[in-house]
């Protein structure tokens, strides 16, 4: 799945530094000639693509940045120092616009690609530049430029690293909400019907990872069922499911065969999710009546990974979390070095594609009336997903 997320920064460079007025002075000497020295260049601001970032979030956090004004000169012919240039770090694949005009003002499509965004301010000269020929004694000297000051708007397509499965009601909108540090937007989005949630996770600085919430398949939707069940096909795209199982119904069913039938669905949706990485966790652990939890879960489906969390008093997130961003980022590191392991992870959002085609085709046959489906929240009866 492909979300575009979204930063606004402030990047201001430096100031040049002044240039100095200053005439040399010794004893022995009665007019000495200029020497007041040059400032130095204010410092630029770039950015830089590095490949261990993944989403903009820790921009949320720090939205402004400012090079280093130049130094001014000096007498003695002592030139000011420059600003330097600050590098700030931005994810591979970050499109940088200025935010005013909306203007495309670069890509940074490979690694370590550097981008100015601001241009530092021209240094000034100090009274020693001037000396000529003819003035041999000038005055005249300069003050530094002010340096570049601009809104930028930074975007980066984004995947969902982890995508959440469950009934209605078993607290994927909650946890979603607890863990995200912002919201990206979706782009292109060709499904109207079918908007994802999105949460960017940060985990810490450098680390955050995308999680989606996408509105359920239809109870029945692998038997052509409406179109619900075209949300597998992005499920297909995350790396990692999450499988969120209601310990304490309100109806009174049971979790564990709540859990089975959530399995069923998908995989009768396209079995290629069989082999996928899939983790049970129990919700709602606070609530007295959470009845089956880690050990329940574990017997029922002792290949998986299990958890128990409570959305609401934060119990076992931050385990759950974690173990997502190693997760996640060993997956991507896998499809960064492993060629042969990219290739099957693309051919497995292929297969389910080309199975959620099929379905589509069969329901088509059958003319079948698609079933309504609501906006972001699942909250209606009957539903899978
Ligand atoms: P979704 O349909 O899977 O998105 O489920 P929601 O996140 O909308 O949650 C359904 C209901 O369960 C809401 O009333 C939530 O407040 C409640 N809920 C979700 N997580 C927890 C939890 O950890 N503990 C308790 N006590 N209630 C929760
Ligand atoms: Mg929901």
């Amino acid at each position: 799945m492909q979300f575009v997320d979204e930063a606004v920064i402030e990047v201001e460079a430096g100031k040049g530094g002044d240039g100095a007025l200053s005439f040399r002075r010794a004893r022995n000497l009665a007019k000495g000639g200029p020497d007041g020295g040059n400032g130095g260049n204010g410092g630029s601001v770039q950015l830089v693509a590095d490949g261990a970032l993944n989403t903009l979030v820790d921009f949320r956090f720090k939205p402004r940045y400012r090079g280093a004004n130049g130094g001014a000169g000096r007498g003695q012919d002592k030139t000011g120092a420059d600003g330097g240039t600050l590098a700030i770090r931005v994810p591979l694949g970050t499109t940088v616009l200025d935010e005013e005009t909306r203007t495309t003002i670069g890509d940074l499509h490979s690694l370590g690609e550097t981008l100015i965004v601001a241009h530092g301010g021209r240094r000034g000269f100090g009274n020693a530049h001037f000396k000529s020929s003819t003035n041999r004694a000038p005055r005249q000297h300069t003050q530094g430029a002010p340096g570049d000051k601009r809104r930028l708007r930074l975007e980066l397509r984004v995947v969902a690293d982890v995508g959440l499965l469950g009934l209605p009601n078993a607290g994927k909108s909650t946890l979603l909400a607890r863990v995200s540090a912002s919201r990206p937007k979706i782009a292109d989005y060709p499904f109207t019907t079918l908007v994802p949630n999105l949460g960017v996770v940060r985990v810490d600085y450098r680390s955050s990872f995308v999680m989606a919430d996408v509105p359920g398949l239809i109870q029945g939707a692998a038997n052509g069922a409406g179109l619900g069940f075209r949300f597998v096909k992005h499920l297909s795209r995350t790396r990692l499911l999450l499988h969120l199982v209601d310990a304490a119904p309100a109806d009174g069913s049971d979790p564990v065969d709540n859990a089975k039938s959530v399995e069923a669905e998908l995989f009768a949706c396209s079995d290629a999710f069989r082999s996928r990485d899939i983790w049970l966790v129990a919700t709602k652990m606070d609530l007295p009546e959470a009845s089956v939890g880690l050990p329940g879960l574990r017997e029922a489906f002792p290949n998986r990974r299990c958890f128990d969390i409570s959305a609401v008093s934060g119990h076992g997130v931050d385990g759950l979390v974690g173990a997502a961003m190693t997760r996640v980022a060993e997956i991507r590191e896998r499809l960064r070095t492993d060629a042969e392991f990219a290739a099957q992870e693309h051919g497995f959002s292929e297969r389910v594609g080309d199975h959620v085609r099929q379905k589509l085709l069969e329901a088509k046959l059958r003319q079948e009336e698609p079933c309504p489906v609501g906006g972001a929240d699942d909250g209606a009866a009957g539903r899978v997903g």
